[in-house]
């Protein structure tokens, strides 16, 4: 299943934005709002912990990225992601709309730029949950990004996870945990490094960090 961003124009503007942050690879422009960057590998718990804390506090804003991977069961278009086909992808990448891009496991996945800037012109604090090549993007066009790493409690958690999720064929399981040991390598290129061991308490660490 594929959506054009096109026609869904109210969930997603299809310009690019005017100014602030589409200006602002200079990384010596500071926007007001504030960017956040989560990362960690698939299956560690990034989409648990997040859904937990805009439970709590639904004001949080997270941006949703656009992907070429197939929406899993239960995943709306606009909401989980934007999904679109790889000449879609590809274009959007060509017309500069992305903040940054990355491909993984196979599937492209990116940042649209514009509802980002919107928010951090608003003076907002703007989430993207995004892995490792993306996250490296942001760091070096925003140094003064927050840089959250989302780890583990072991290598052999990890797995289990990300299988007893049951949302991935073998292929894709096996491309994510080779992708994941290059993520686990990188957690100390992040300011803050959260083990998602005990749920509540993975939470609590979050909550400090993106509210205190
Ligand atoms: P990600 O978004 O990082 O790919 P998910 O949020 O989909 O990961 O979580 C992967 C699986 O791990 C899900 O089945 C989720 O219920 C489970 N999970 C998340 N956090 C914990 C935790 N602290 N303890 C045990 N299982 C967890
Ligand atoms: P999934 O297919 O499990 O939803 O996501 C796979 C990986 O892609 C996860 O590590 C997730 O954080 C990452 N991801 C999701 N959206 C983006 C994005 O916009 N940009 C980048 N670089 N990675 C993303």
């Amino acid at each position: 299943m594929t959506h054009t961003l096109v026609s869904d124009s109210s969930a997603l503007p299809s310009s690019p934005a005017q100014g602030g942050l589409a200006d602002s690879a200079d990384p010596t422009v500071t926007a007001p709002g504030r960017l956040v960057v989560l990362t960690g590998p698939s299956g560690v718990g990034k989409g648990t912990l997040l859904g937990r804390l805009r439970a709590r506090h639904p004001d949080l804003y997270l941006s949703t990225s656009a992907t070429t991977r197939q929406p899993r069961a239960g995943e709306v278009h606009g909401q989980h992601y934007y999904f679109v086909t790889r000449d879609e992808f590809e274009a959007m990448i060509q017309t500069g709309e992305l903040l940054e891009w990355a491909e993984f496991a196979g599937n492209y996945y990116g940042t649209p730029k514009h509802p980002v800037a919107v928010q951090i012109e608003r003076g907002n604090q703007v989430i993207l949950e995004i892995e490792l090549e993306g996250a490296r993007q942001v760091a070096a066009s925003f140094p003064e990004a927050l840089k959250i790493f989302i780890a583990p409690p072991s290598a052999a958690e990890l797995e289990r996870r990300i299988r007893d999720r049951g949302q991935d064929d073998a292929a894709a399981i096996a491309r994510r945990l080779e992708r994941a040991r290059a993520e686990l390598a990188a957690a100390d290129e992040f300011d803050l490094k959260i083990i998602n061991d005990d749920l509540e308490a993975a939470i609590a660490a979050l909550e400090a960090a993106l509210l205190d």
